[in-house]
């Protein structure tokens, strides 16, 4: 208990201090470190902390703790920064380490960092690989589990379900609870956009727009949440794989009012956007005014081009990435914009993860249509500049492409199924061809039932394509139930709520009961063939053996030396087609019957196959 005289001698003081902070003195302080903790046993011993507060790089930071020691402070044009090279032995102890900010020896300020130990096996685990079939999710969009987070005191923008660029309240909580119903359908990964904060005015709800690296958007749940959802993922087999954004930040990110250098970003007299003409990267004929706009243009008005070549930017995103691999238990990483940033920076990031966890994997979205330039960005690509990207998944637009157009289409010499067959006969091309992810749509393009002109048969065909061509087949939320939309009108179109994902949704397009026929149908499809990709080695694993198109049917297979799966697509749309397969035959031989997987229907006699029209056959061959 104060008495008196003392509480209003405090009350002064604290009126004093308030003018004081009113009138610009404010005293020196650490608001920020990022990161705040960090593990013992990483291969780089060193980590970069950035301290962010008034005036701190007018200080001295000095520690002790053992097996701890500051290597090197940096300051830089802005003051309220500092960034200190903490080196941690491998035999430092867990704990909290206390950083002093001393002036003339003064104890000016502290902060706390947190030294972790790290889970056993963590450097070992596995990434996303072919044996892999990846959900993903707009989790805004997906499941209000906790219709309660929706509105969070302080942050910019409020819940509005009735506008289509608006927040919706899906969460974490929603997916958490839906985590079987991904996993029963086939699914071993899910893919998030990203869950990082975006305390942006307007359009919050993609997640592309992050204004804290360091914690998830408390409308989607806590960083606590999110490494429970990651951890109760792996319990049941599914791996998280987390959307990560290293060319651009949100224009509300929290340093944008107060930058630490001049070059943080990429700045210029007046807003200049990216040309998006990826090919200047690696056109050895290109101008370098054109290269510089693609590389440092801005992505949009609200998002802000990070310098990489900063080697305090790139520490600080490399750092964060590793962060949330260790700190949720991440499998995987999909790097949004990929070929965007410098591209000597973004190897080093790749190589220095996969130092880090030699088995985890990364995909690049790198939206580039045509094989021979998007080969450029794939790991060991023999490239004349002698770049090397040491990233091994990208995401096959090419082939994307393809199975937009090819189902529409009748045969030509270059159109229907012959896109789909060209398009992997550019695969000399890439050293990896199997660690592409493969999919027909995603949070940007148009909706597969939309581009398919609501054609359940169309739909069934691109499934049957994607879950037993080669690669890691990624399918986007909600065409399990034909969800529809033309994404080049507007995205918000193709980026709906789940039906049943909110309490008090008129139906529950979870359950059974709450699709219609035409949905049951694809969605039990998908569901059959991918289960049976699950436990099937030869289409994760095995070779390809194709054969060009004919009459509007084409035929490959999935191989090793004595097991393969064939696949039969009929492209016409009225006519079921019988097959003479003698042309197969170097392959066929093999085999006198099979199995067709999503029917379970038996073949005796493999000579001739009737394929009704516009379907496909899969058939193990025994
Ligand atoms: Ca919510």
């Amino acid at each position: 208990m104060l008495n008196n005289s003392k509480k209003i001698s405090f009350l002064l003081m604290a009126l004093l201090l308030n003018w004081s902070s009113l009138f610009g003195a404010r005293s020196i302080n650490v608001e920020r470190i990022e990161p705040s903790s960090w593990w013992i046993g990483f291969k780089e011993p060193v980590v970069q902390v950035m301290v962010y507060g008034h005036q701190i790089a007018t200080t001295r930071p000095e520690l002790k703790y053992p097996g701890v020691a500051i290597r090197r402070v940096i300051s830089v044009d802005n003051p309220n920064y500092l960034f200190i090279d903490l080196e941690i032995d491998k035999k430092a102890q867990p704990g909290q380490i206390q950083i002093a900010f001393k002036q003339s020896g003064k104890v000016r300020t502290t902060a706390i960092f947190e030294l972790l130990e790290r889970t056993q096996g963590s450097a070992e685990r596995d990434g996303f690989n072919q044996s892999d079939a990846i959900y993903l999710i707009m989790p805004d969009r997906f499941a209000n589990g906790k219709p309660e987070n929706d509105m969070i005191p302080g942050m910019k923008e409020k819940p509005n379900r009735s506008e289509p660029y608006g927040r919706h309240g899906g969460d974490l909580e929603g997916i958490r609870k839906n985590i079987d119903f991904i996993k029963d359908l086939g699914f071993t990964s899910i893919w998030l956009n990203p869950v990082q904060e975006n305390d942006q005015p307007q359009a919050s709800y993609h997640g592309y727009a992050i204004t804290d690296f360091y914690r998830i958007d408390r409308r989607l749940g806590t960083n606590q949440e999110f490494k429970e959802l990651v951890d109760a993922c792996r319990s049941r087999g599914i791996k998280m794989i987390m959307d990560m954004v290293f060319n651009h930040c949100g224009s509300e990110h929290w340093w944008m009012k107060d930058l630490p250098t001049h070059d943080w970003i990429n700045q210029f007299p007046e807003f200049t956007r990216s040309n998006y003409r990826l090919s200047t990267v690696s056109d050895p004929y290109a101008s370098k005014a054109d290269f510089e706009l693609t590389t440092r243009g801005w992505f949009d008005t609200t998002m802000p081009d990070m310098n990489l070549q900063n080697e305090l930017v790139l520490n600080y995103l490399i750092q964060n990435s590793i962060w949330w691999i260790e700190y949720s238990g991440l499998q995987g990483i999909r790097m949004d914009t990929y070929p965007y940033p410098d591209k000597d920076a973004m190897a080093v990031w790749v190589k220095r993860i996969m130092k880090e966890y030699p088995k985890f994997n990364i995909v690049g979205e790198s939206w580039i249509s045509n094989p021979a330039k998007l080969a450029y960005w794939q790991k060991d690509f023999p490239n004349k500049d002698g770049y090397n990207s040491y990233l091994k998944s990208l995401m096959d637009f090419p082939l994307a492409e393809a199975m937009s157009q090819a189902f529409n289409e009748g045969e030509g010499w270059s159109s229907g199924l012959m896109r789909l067959y060209d398009v992997l006969a550019d695969d000399h091309l890439y050293r990896y061809p199997m660690d592409l992810v493969v999919f027909a749509e995603n949070h940007d393009l148009g909706r597969m039932f939309h581009f398919y002109n609501n054609d359940v048969n169309k739909m069934k065909l691109a499934i049957a394509f994607l879950c037993t061509v080669r690669g890691i087949p990624q399918w986007y939320y909600g065409s399990e139930i034909l969800m529809d939309g033309n994404g080049y009108e507007s995205h918000a179109a193709i980026r709906k709520d789940y039906p049943g994902g909110w309490p008090g949704d008129a139906i529950n397009a979870f359950t059974a009961e709450g699709r219609t026929s035409d949905q049951s149908e694809v969605f039990n499809y998908l569901k059959k063939v991918l289960n049976y990709r699950k436990n099937s080695d030869v289409l994760q694993y095995g070779k390809t053996l194709h054969f060009i198109p004919q009459n509007e049917v084409y035929v490959y297979f999935r191989y090793f030396d004595d097991e393969a799966v064939m696949i039969l697509l009929n492209n016409n749309d009225e006519q079921e087609r019988e097959v003479n397969t003698s042309r197969f035959s170097e392959i066929l031989s093999k085999y006198s019957k099979g199995v067709e997987v999503t029917t379970g229907q038996r073949i005796s006699n493999l000579s001739t196959l009737k394929i009704p029209a516009k379907s496909a056959l899969i058939i193990e061959l025994r």
